[in-house]
């Protein structure tokens, strides 16, 4: 046992799980050693136990990491399924293509964002992740390997696709990416005072903005609750000749400020996020600003420091993220779980809000559908953390909402059942060798 395999929120913390890597794609899998079961493992960039298997063993994927085709007329790219999105970003943005879909940062696997039905800032257009892979391949336990797209195998696509990992290995994926005009974004940050706020700005820019997102203040209460920066963006006209800039900038990566250690507990207290949320707020002076900015800043701002997740300290941190119904009531929840946040005396360090489109997920499992969708992380405080997250969790279910299982170590069994519909046509399509603590604990047996 004893792998340092850890999710991006460390918390749970296990130690009793085993690694082993996969190195190819025509690999058969392990037997799992005593009793034990297989979980896939990318980047470990989920937040909370779905990444995670206690007592099993984590097939990870980083050496698979080769690209197997692209077609630059097409923009099609097909690659194993270890292979990162910033890899992806650094073969295809000089000619052209970008992700047709991307999370908030590029060091996930292309497996991982198969398995979460991972979406990003232009869901309101181009919907989760899962939309734009027309084809992967998936091998189970029993030595099987089969073709998944939309009309081969459909039924192991869509299980597959926000699958969790549980239904077998993705080995290789195709990927469509999408035409790009121009690495640079042109950006408008716009404040707004209060929730109202976002939404009227979230409604007029779903037309004509690809890229939408909002910072919100976790301090903002009474009269300045969900007061916060919007941001909606659009890849700049070709004629913003910015590639040769484009091109220094990419040769530069990998030289990011890394956080080295674990810092302590106290560094992260209410002060603290108060006086971020503060100053993060006023930089825009209360006006709008216009901007070129280049997709890395745009798409990663945290990327740009590494293992930025030791900031919370040893005992880590939760990220919350439910997604509730555009709707009064899903309004008033969301100003409900931001004001319970604020008055909890361990406010959220980063909340994100984003409106989701209509456009249909592939996956019986994939999270995404048309709301509002609030992220907040919070340092782990032992009990009364888990109480806050259990009275957001109730505000969520209240309003008809529910919550992300690549963000979440909580959610009650009962919750999960109602929230995912789906999952006992899914259970059918888990490999038995396969498991998770994520899964085990949604099922009432973690
Ligand atoms: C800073 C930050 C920002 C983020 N922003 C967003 C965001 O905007 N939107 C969003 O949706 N998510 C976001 N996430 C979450 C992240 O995108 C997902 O958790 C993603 O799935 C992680 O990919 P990974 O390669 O690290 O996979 P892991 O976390 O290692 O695994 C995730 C799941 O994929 C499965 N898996 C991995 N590889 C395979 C494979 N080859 N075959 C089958 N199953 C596999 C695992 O078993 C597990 O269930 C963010 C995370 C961070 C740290």
């Amino acid at each position: 046992m004893g792998s340092e395999l850890q999710s991006w929120g460390r918390y749970p913390h296990i130690t009793e799980q085993r690694e082993r890597s996969v190195t190819w794609a025509s690999d058969s899998l392990p037997v799992p050693a005593d009793g034990g079961s297989l979980l896939p493992y990318g980047q470990g960039r989920s937040y909370g136990d779905s990444c995670l298997n206690a007592g099993g063993t984590l097939l990870t994927t980083a050496r698979l990491d080769r690209f197997l085709a692209f077609d630059p007329a097409t923009g099609v790219v097909r690659c194993e399924s270890g292979v990162t999105l910033d890899a992806i970003l650094r073969l295809v943005t000089w000619q052209g293509w970008f992700l047709p879909v991307t999370p908030g940062t590029k060091f996930v696997s292309v497996g991982g964002a198969i398995a979460n039905d991972v979406h990003g800032k232009n869901h309101h257009q181009a919907g989760s992740f899962g939309r734009h892979v027309p084809r992967f391949e998936l091998v189970r336990s029993d030595g099987s390997r089969r073709v998944c797209s939309p009309t081969e195998n459909p039924d192991w696509y869509a299980a597959t696709i926000g699958g969790l990992g549980l239904t077998g290995l993705i080995t290789w994926a195709d990927i469509q990416l999408r035409r790009m005009s121009n690495p640079y974004i042109l950006q408008e940050t716009i404040p707004f005072n209060e929730l109202d706020g976002f939404l009227s700005l979230a409604r007029e820019s779903e037309k004509d903005f690809d890229f939408t997102v909002a910072w919100v203040d976790s301090l903002g209460r009474g009269k300045s609750l969900g007061r916060g920066l919007f941001y909606r963006g659009n890849h700049a006209p070709p004629q913003f000749d910015a590639l040769p800039l484009a091109r220094s900038h990419l040769s530069k990566r990998g030289g990011g400020l890394a956080v080295p250690f674990d810092m302590p507990g106290f560094a992260l207290n209410r002060l603290s996020v108060a006086a971020f949320n503060w100053l993060y707020y006023h930089r825009q002076r209360g006006r709008a600003s216009e901007g070129l900015i280049h997709y890395d800043p745009f798409f990663y701002p945290l990327d740009g420091v590494h293992r930025w997740n030791r900031i919370y300290g040893r005992r880590g941190f939760l990220q919350f993220q439910c997604v509730v119904p555009f709707t009064d009531a899903g309004v008033a929840a969301t100003r409900d779980i931001l004001d319970r946040s604020a008055r909890s005396g361990m406010p959220s360090f980063l909340t994100v809000l984003k409106v989701f489109g209509d456009v249909p997920s592939p996956g019986w499992m994939s999270f995404p559908r048309r709301g509002l969708t609030l992220a907040l992380d919070f340092a782990n405080k032992g009990e009364r953390t888990y109480t806050l997250l259990a009275e957001l969790e109730r505000v969520t279910r209240d309003a008809g909402g529910r919550l992300y299982p690549a963000k979440d170590s909580r959610m009650s069994a009962e919750n999960f059942a109602a929230w995912y519909p789906e999952r006992e046509r899914f259970a059918q399509y888990v490999d038995p060798a396969f498991s998770s603590s994520f899964w085990r604990r949604v099922n009432g047996a973690g």
